[in-house]
């Protein structure tokens, strides 16, 4: 594998469109494939930002002059990294159900892939299922990076360093703020995070029209509050030794009106030193960040990783706990 390494990004909606804008200006990848529910593209010179970016929510790649139909876009691009024409794939796709991702992992492992997947998944029982897949991922001769957006993510990581400074630690507590001018723009997201409201599960908030979201999010302002969630920084941080999963909290607000975060983003580590000190270490993140950034930059800095470390021959199910995102140049 050599630079720019060659990536693919499975689903053109927020984040898959962000995704492109995102990489465009880098030298060391370049995106060559992208799919959605009908369409997808391929060209091995390079997909500009701008040929994806005038998808309006809900429609196809298949209508836009790079796009073709096909009645399975992401076999299409499977077949495509199976052949050799991709290093790392992106997995920019909704997890409802919440083994949809994880089903797709395992149909990359089984493609006969042998580059780097990454995942920015949310919910502690997609990371479990994917953790479940090491033995398959090996086999494969691939490497997937798991729980690698803002949280679980950038946030797990800061956690997993700030523990470095206690002997003990007593909790993580993570805070989100979130704020979108059109919930329309990240569809999936926006109904996972529907999904964690009181008296609704994944099963009734996948089956909503479009309408009844919004008259959900009317009921509320555009607001939605968020606690206690299942939140996969739990699983994680435990997997890498920081602390007990139960001890790792979750919440946040979204606001669904406006571009303006409602709360600052952050991590707060809490924990007692050697010498029996108790101490908090708060990492936040600036406001003007948009969650676009937030979860695209750390994913392809964790696909750089992961590619570094297939260089090396190492395969196998890593976390954004278990090792650093490298810079994408
Ligand atoms: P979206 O609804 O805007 O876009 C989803 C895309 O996937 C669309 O292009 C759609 O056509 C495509 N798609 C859906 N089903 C498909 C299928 N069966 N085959 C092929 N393509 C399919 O979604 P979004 O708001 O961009 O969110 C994407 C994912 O990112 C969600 O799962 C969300 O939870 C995750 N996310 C994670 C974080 C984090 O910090 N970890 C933050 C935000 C979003």
């Amino acid at each position: 594998m050599t630079q720019p390494w060659r990536v693919g990004i499975l689903g053109c909606g927020g984040l898959g469109k962000t995704a492109a804008a995102v990489l465009e200006p880098r030298e060391e990848m370049r995106l060559v494939a992208m799919c959605d529910t009908h369409g997808w593209a391929h060209r091995p010179e390079g997909i500009a930002a701008s040929e994806v970016e005038p998808l309006a929510p809900g429609d196809t790649l298949a209508s836009l002059p790079i796009g073709r139909a096909s009645d399975d876009p992401i076999g299409e691009v499977i077949a495509l990294a199976a052949a050799g024409e991709i290093d790392g794939l992106f997995l920019a796709l909704p997890n409802l159900p919440s083994d949809f991702i994880p089903s797709v992992i395992r149909r990359i492992a089984e493609s006969g892939f042998q580059g780097v997947s990454v995942d920015a998944l949310k919910r502690t029982v997609a990371v479990e299922a994917i953790l479940a897949l090491d033995d398959v991922i090996r086999e494969a001769g691939m490497i997937h990076m798991t729980g690698c957006g803002a949280t679980p993510g950038l946030l797990t990581a800061a956690a997993a360093l700030a523990a470095q400074s206690f002997q003990t630690i007593e909790d993580v507590q993570i805070e989100f703020g979130v704020g979108i001018a059109n919930w329309e723009a990240y569809r999936a997201t926006v109904r996972e995070d529907i999904a964690h409201q009181r008296g609704m599960d994944f099963e009734r908030a996948r089956a909503m029209t479009d309408e009844e979201v919004e008259r959900f999010l009317d009921e509320r302002e555009g607001i939605l509050e968020l606690h206690e969630m299942e939140h996969a920084d739990d699983i994680m941080l435990e997997q890498a030794g920081v602390v007990t999963r139960e001890r790792v909290k979750v919440g946040g607000i979204v606001d669904t009106r406006h571009a303006r975060k409602p709360v600052s983003t952050n991590v707060r580590v809490t924990g007692v030193t050697f010498e029996g000190r108790r101490s908090t270490h708060t990492f936040t993140l600036g406001d003007e960040t948009s969650m676009a950034a937030n979860v695209n930059g750390p994913a392809f800095g964790y696909m750089k990783t992961g590619l570094w470390l297939r260089g090396r021959g190492i395969t196998g199910v890593f976390t954004s706990a278990d090792v650093m995102p490298r810079f994408v140049r």
